[in-house]
Protein backbone atom coordinates (compact mmCIF):
# COMPACT_ATOMS: atom_id res chain seq x y z
CA UNK A 1 0.00 0.00 0.00
CA UNK A 2 1.25 3.61 -0.73
CA UNK A 3 0.33 6.50 1.17
CA UNK A 4 0.89 9.73 1.43
CA UNK A 5 2.34 12.43 3.56
CA UNK A 6 0.49 16.22 3.01
CA UNK A 7 1.89 19.01 4.17
CA UNK A 8 -0.57 21.64 4.76
CA UNK A 9 -0.35 25.61 5.41
CA UNK A 10 -3.50 26.99 7.29
CA UNK A 11 -3.96 30.86 7.55
CA UNK A 12 -1.29 33.20 9.60
CA UNK A 13 -4.63 35.11 11.01
CA UNK A 14 -7.48 35.47 8.44
CA UNK A 15 -9.28 31.91 8.38
CA UNK A 16 -10.60 32.77 4.57
CA UNK A 17 -6.77 32.30 3.91
CA UNK A 18 -7.19 28.33 4.26
CA UNK A 19 -7.26 27.16 0.40
CA UNK A 20 -10.76 24.46 -1.03
CA UNK A 21 -7.73 21.97 -1.42
CA UNK A 22 -6.64 22.38 2.21
CA UNK A 23 -10.09 21.84 3.55
CA UNK A 24 -10.27 18.50 1.57
CA UNK A 25 -6.59 17.51 2.30
CA UNK A 26 -7.39 17.68 5.92
CA UNK A 27 -11.03 16.20 5.88
CA UNK A 28 -10.05 12.86 3.59
CA UNK A 29 -6.81 12.03 5.63
CA UNK A 30 -7.17 9.57 8.13
CA UNK A 31 -5.32 11.18 10.93
CA UNK A 32 -3.99 15.08 11.10
CA UNK A 33 -0.58 15.84 12.92
CA UNK A 34 -0.61 19.23 14.98
CA UNK A 35 1.88 21.19 16.44
CA UNK A 36 -0.54 22.30 18.97
CA UNK A 37 -4.14 20.19 18.80
CA UNK A 38 -6.15 22.59 21.10
CA UNK A 39 -5.26 25.06 18.44
CA UNK A 40 -5.73 23.59 15.62
CA UNK A 41 -8.96 21.74 17.01
CA UNK A 42 -10.37 25.18 16.78
CA UNK A 43 -9.07 25.67 13.38
CA UNK A 44 -10.57 21.95 11.99
CA UNK A 45 -13.97 22.93 14.04
CA UNK A 46 -14.09 26.28 12.19
CA UNK A 47 -14.32 24.21 8.69
CA UNK A 48 -16.39 21.30 9.79
CA UNK A 49 -13.47 18.70 9.95
CA UNK A 50 -13.68 15.71 11.75
CA UNK A 51 -10.59 14.18 11.09
CA UNK A 52 -8.61 13.02 14.51
CA UNK A 53 -5.49 15.09 15.81
CA UNK A 54 -2.40 13.98 17.23
CA UNK A 55 0.26 16.50 18.62
CA UNK A 56 3.46 16.53 16.92
CA UNK A 57 5.84 19.42 18.41
CA UNK A 58 9.19 20.20 18.87
CA UNK A 59 9.15 18.07 22.24
CA UNK A 60 8.14 15.07 20.79
CA UNK A 61 8.83 14.86 17.06
CA UNK A 62 11.95 12.74 17.29
CA UNK A 63 10.33 10.06 18.89
CA UNK A 64 7.33 10.36 17.39
CA UNK A 65 7.64 10.28 13.61
CA UNK A 66 8.66 6.53 13.50
CA UNK A 67 5.45 5.40 14.48
CA UNK A 68 3.58 7.87 12.15
CA UNK A 69 5.78 7.15 9.52
CA UNK A 70 5.06 3.54 10.04
CA UNK A 71 1.01 4.23 10.16
CA UNK A 72 1.68 5.97 6.78
CA UNK A 73 3.56 2.58 5.46
CA UNK A 74 0.46 0.73 6.55
CA UNK A 75 -1.62 2.60 4.06
CA UNK A 76 -2.98 5.58 6.62
CA UNK A 77 -2.46 8.78 4.72
CA UNK A 78 -1.67 11.83 6.88
CA UNK A 79 -1.56 15.54 7.35
CA UNK A 80 0.79 17.92 8.81
CA UNK A 81 -0.34 20.91 10.00
CA UNK A 82 1.83 23.42 12.31
CA UNK A 83 -0.53 26.71 14.69
CA UNK A 84 -0.36 28.91 11.65
CA UNK A 85 1.15 29.06 8.08
CA UNK A 86 3.56 26.51 6.30
CA UNK A 87 4.37 24.22 8.97
CA UNK A 88 8.66 23.61 9.03
CA UNK A 89 9.32 27.44 8.20
CA UNK A 90 10.09 28.38 11.79
CA UNK A 91 7.51 25.40 12.71
CA UNK A 92 7.77 21.39 13.46
CA UNK A 93 7.77 19.08 11.33
CA UNK A 94 11.30 18.57 9.17
CA UNK A 95 11.88 15.15 11.78
CA UNK A 96 8.88 13.97 10.01
CA UNK A 97 9.17 15.00 7.10
CA UNK A 98 12.91 13.96 6.85
CA UNK A 99 11.86 10.20 8.19
CA UNK A 100 8.62 9.78 5.75
CA UNK A 101 11.14 10.83 2.64
CA UNK A 102 13.88 8.15 3.97
CA UNK A 103 11.11 5.72 4.18
CA UNK A 104 9.99 6.18 0.62
CA UNK A 105 6.92 7.82 1.73
CA UNK A 106 5.61 10.54 -0.96
CA UNK A 107 5.57 13.65 0.61
CA UNK A 108 3.10 16.28 -1.09
CA UNK A 109 2.85 20.20 -0.38
CA UNK A 110 -0.14 21.94 -0.31
CA UNK A 111 0.93 25.22 -0.10
CA UNK A 112 -0.65 28.38 1.63
CA UNK A 113 0.10 31.43 4.02
CA UNK A 114 3.58 31.88 5.28
CA UNK A 115 4.06 35.38 7.13
CA UNK A 116 7.36 35.80 5.41
CA UNK A 117 6.39 35.68 1.64
CA UNK A 118 3.33 37.95 2.72
CA UNK A 119 5.78 40.56 4.48
CA UNK A 120 8.18 40.18 1.14
CA UNK A 121 5.27 40.40 -1.08
CA UNK A 122 3.59 44.08 -0.04
CA UNK A 123 6.63 45.76 1.93
CA UNK A 124 8.20 47.23 -1.43
CA UNK A 125 11.83 46.14 -1.18
CA UNK A 126 13.64 43.90 -4.12
CA UNK A 127 12.07 40.49 -4.16
CA UNK A 128 14.37 38.79 -6.63
CA UNK A 129 17.04 37.79 -4.25
CA UNK A 130 16.23 36.90 -1.03
CA UNK A 131 17.36 35.01 2.24
CA UNK A 132 14.58 34.04 4.85
CA UNK A 133 16.53 34.08 8.04
CA UNK A 134 14.12 33.24 11.04
CA UNK A 135 14.11 33.90 14.46
CA UNK A 136 17.65 35.84 15.32
CA UNK A 137 18.93 34.82 18.52
CA UNK A 138 17.65 35.82 21.76
CA UNK A 139 20.36 36.55 23.52
CA UNK A 140 21.91 40.43 22.43
CA UNK A 141 26.08 39.39 22.21
CA UNK A 142 24.61 36.20 19.71
CA UNK A 143 22.34 38.28 18.50
CA UNK A 144 24.65 40.92 17.13
CA UNK A 145 27.21 38.62 15.75
CA UNK A 146 24.64 36.63 13.47
CA UNK A 147 24.13 40.36 12.56
CA UNK A 148 27.10 40.96 11.94
CA UNK A 149 27.68 38.27 9.35
CA UNK A 150 24.81 39.35 7.97
CA UNK A 151 26.03 42.94 7.04
CA UNK A 152 27.18 42.87 3.88
CA UNK A 153 24.83 40.23 2.15
CA UNK A 154 22.86 41.75 -0.51
CA UNK A 155 20.17 39.84 -0.43
CA UNK A 156 16.85 41.12 1.38
CA UNK A 157 17.17 39.75 4.15
CA UNK A 158 13.84 38.09 6.23
CA UNK A 159 13.51 37.94 9.92
CA UNK A 160 11.10 37.14 12.13
CA UNK A 161 10.82 38.69 15.77
CA UNK A 162 8.50 38.15 18.99
CA UNK A 163 6.85 41.38 20.03
CA UNK A 164 8.38 41.75 23.64
CA UNK A 165 12.07 41.79 21.44
CA UNK A 166 11.42 43.86 18.35
CA UNK A 167 12.51 47.16 19.71
CA UNK A 168 16.08 45.83 20.69
CA UNK A 169 16.29 43.75 17.79
CA UNK A 170 15.58 46.85 15.48
CA UNK A 171 17.97 48.73 17.46
CA UNK A 172 20.90 46.35 17.26
CA UNK A 173 19.73 46.67 13.50
CA UNK A 174 20.11 49.90 13.06
CA UNK A 175 23.79 49.87 15.10
CA UNK A 176 25.17 47.09 12.47
CA UNK A 177 23.43 47.86 9.19
CA UNK A 178 23.34 51.55 9.71
CA UNK A 179 20.49 53.85 10.75
CA UNK A 180 19.25 54.54 6.68
CA UNK A 181 19.23 50.90 6.18
CA UNK A 182 15.83 50.12 4.40
CA UNK A 183 13.48 48.07 6.18
CA UNK A 184 9.91 46.53 5.88
CA UNK A 185 7.69 46.18 8.93
CA UNK A 186 5.17 43.45 8.30
CA UNK A 187 2.93 43.55 11.79
CA UNK A 188 -0.36 41.30 12.34
CA UNK A 189 -0.83 40.58 8.52
CA UNK A 190 -4.09 39.29 7.65
CA UNK A 191 -5.80 40.64 10.69
CA UNK A 192 -7.85 43.80 12.48
CA UNK A 193 -4.51 45.76 13.13
CA UNK A 194 -2.41 44.74 10.33
CA UNK A 195 0.34 47.31 9.68
CA UNK A 196 2.38 47.10 6.76
CA UNK A 197 4.97 50.27 6.49
CA UNK A 198 8.24 50.66 4.39
CA UNK A 199 11.16 53.21 6.19
CA UNK A 200 14.81 53.27 7.52
CA UNK A 201 15.92 51.36 10.57
CA UNK A 202 16.35 54.53 12.33
CA UNK A 203 12.95 55.67 11.35
CA UNK A 204 11.79 52.38 12.53
CA UNK A 205 13.12 52.57 16.18
CA UNK A 206 11.31 55.74 16.56
CA UNK A 207 7.74 54.21 15.38
CA UNK A 208 7.70 51.55 17.19
CA UNK A 209 9.32 53.53 20.68
CA UNK A 210 6.41 55.91 20.29
CA UNK A 211 3.79 53.53 19.81
CA UNK A 212 4.21 50.82 22.62
CA UNK A 213 1.22 49.04 20.38
CA UNK A 214 3.55 48.35 17.38
CA UNK A 215 5.27 46.31 20.02
CA UNK A 216 2.40 43.88 19.87
CA UNK A 217 0.98 40.83 18.09
CA UNK A 218 3.10 39.02 15.56
CA UNK A 219 6.17 40.47 12.91
CA UNK A 220 7.68 40.23 10.49
CA UNK A 221 11.25 42.51 8.92
CA UNK A 222 12.27 42.32 5.60
CA UNK A 223 15.86 44.22 5.60
CA UNK A 224 17.15 45.79 2.21
CA UNK A 225 20.33 44.32 1.65
CA UNK A 226 23.74 46.05 1.70
CA UNK A 227 24.20 48.11 -1.13
CA UNK A 228 27.06 46.78 -2.96
CA UNK A 229 26.59 49.81 -6.51
CA UNK A 230 26.72 52.14 -3.38
CA UNK A 231 30.10 51.63 -1.70
CA UNK A 232 31.26 51.14 -4.55
CA UNK A 233 30.30 54.07 -6.35
CA UNK A 234 31.29 56.01 -2.89
CA UNK A 235 34.60 54.22 -2.84
CA UNK A 236 35.59 55.03 -6.67
CA UNK A 237 34.16 58.89 -6.12
CA UNK A 238 36.28 58.93 -2.85
CA UNK A 239 39.75 57.80 -4.85
CA UNK A 240 39.23 60.50 -7.81
CA UNK A 241 38.68 63.33 -5.15
CA UNK A 242 41.31 62.74 -2.86
CA UNK A 243 43.67 62.88 -6.16
CA UNK A 244 41.89 65.92 -7.44
CA UNK A 245 42.07 67.61 -3.59
CA UNK A 246 45.93 67.28 -3.97
CA UNK A 247 46.03 69.52 -7.10
CA UNK A 248 42.82 71.93 -6.95
CA UNK A 249 40.60 73.22 -4.90
CA UNK A 250 37.76 71.70 -3.43
CA UNK A 251 35.27 73.82 -5.92
CA UNK A 252 37.39 72.89 -8.78
CA UNK A 253 37.61 68.94 -7.65
CA UNK A 254 34.48 69.03 -7.36
CA UNK A 255 33.08 70.04 -10.91
CA UNK A 256 36.02 68.07 -12.28
CA UNK A 257 34.67 65.03 -10.53
CA UNK A 258 31.56 65.92 -11.23
CA UNK A 259 31.77 66.21 -15.01
CA UNK A 260 33.78 62.67 -14.73
CA UNK A 261 31.56 60.45 -13.01
CA UNK A 262 28.08 61.85 -13.60
CA UNK A 263 27.50 62.42 -9.40
CA UNK A 264 25.48 65.44 -9.21
CA UNK A 265 27.92 68.72 -8.30
CA UNK A 266 26.35 69.08 -4.86
CA UNK A 267 26.86 65.63 -3.63
CA UNK A 268 30.64 65.72 -5.46
CA UNK A 269 31.05 68.94 -3.30
CA UNK A 270 29.86 67.53 -0.10
CA UNK A 271 32.42 64.62 -0.27
CA UNK A 272 34.97 66.79 -1.57
CA UNK A 273 34.80 69.42 1.54
CA UNK A 274 34.26 66.35 4.30
CA UNK A 275 38.08 65.01 2.23
CA UNK A 276 39.33 67.84 2.94
CA UNK A 277 38.56 67.97 6.55
CA UNK A 278 40.02 65.15 6.92
CA UNK A 279 43.24 65.54 5.33
N1 LIG B 1 5.05 28.82 9.92
C1 LIG B 1 4.75 30.23 10.01
C2 LIG B 1 4.79 30.83 8.61
O1 LIG B 1 4.58 30.11 7.65
O2 LIG B 1 4.98 32.04 8.48
C3 LIG B 1 5.67 30.94 10.98
C4 LIG B 1 5.57 30.41 12.38
S1 LIG B 1 6.65 31.20 13.50
C5 LIG B 1 6.53 30.17 14.91
C6 LIG B 1 5.74 32.59 14.04
C7 LIG B 1 6.33 33.90 13.54
O3 LIG B 1 5.90 34.13 12.21
C8 LIG B 1 5.85 35.11 14.31
O4 LIG B 1 6.65 35.36 15.45
C9 LIG B 1 6.00 36.22 13.29
O5 LIG B 1 7.34 36.64 13.20
C10 LIG B 1 5.61 35.49 12.00
N2 LIG B 1 4.16 35.59 11.76
C11 LIG B 1 3.23 34.62 11.82
N3 LIG B 1 2.01 35.11 11.54
C12 LIG B 1 2.17 36.43 11.30
C13 LIG B 1 1.28 37.50 10.96
N4 LIG B 1 -0.02 37.30 10.82
N5 LIG B 1 1.80 38.73 10.79
C14 LIG B 1 3.12 38.95 10.93
N6 LIG B 1 4.00 37.99 11.26
C15 LIG B 1 3.53 36.74 11.44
Amino acid sequence: MSAQLYVVATPIGHLDDITYRAIEVLKSVKLIAAEDTRTSAKLLKHFSINTPLTACHDHNESDKVNHLVERILAGENMALISDAGTPLISDPGFKFVRAAQAKGVQVIPVPGACAAIAALSAVGLPSDRFSFEGFLPSKQSQRLLHLNRLKDETQTLIIYEAPHRILECVKDMADVFGADRPVGFAREITKTFETIKKMTLGELVEFISNDSNQQKGEIVLVIGGASVEKDMEQEKLDQLLTRLLQDLSVKAASQLAADLTGIKKKIAYQRALELSDKA
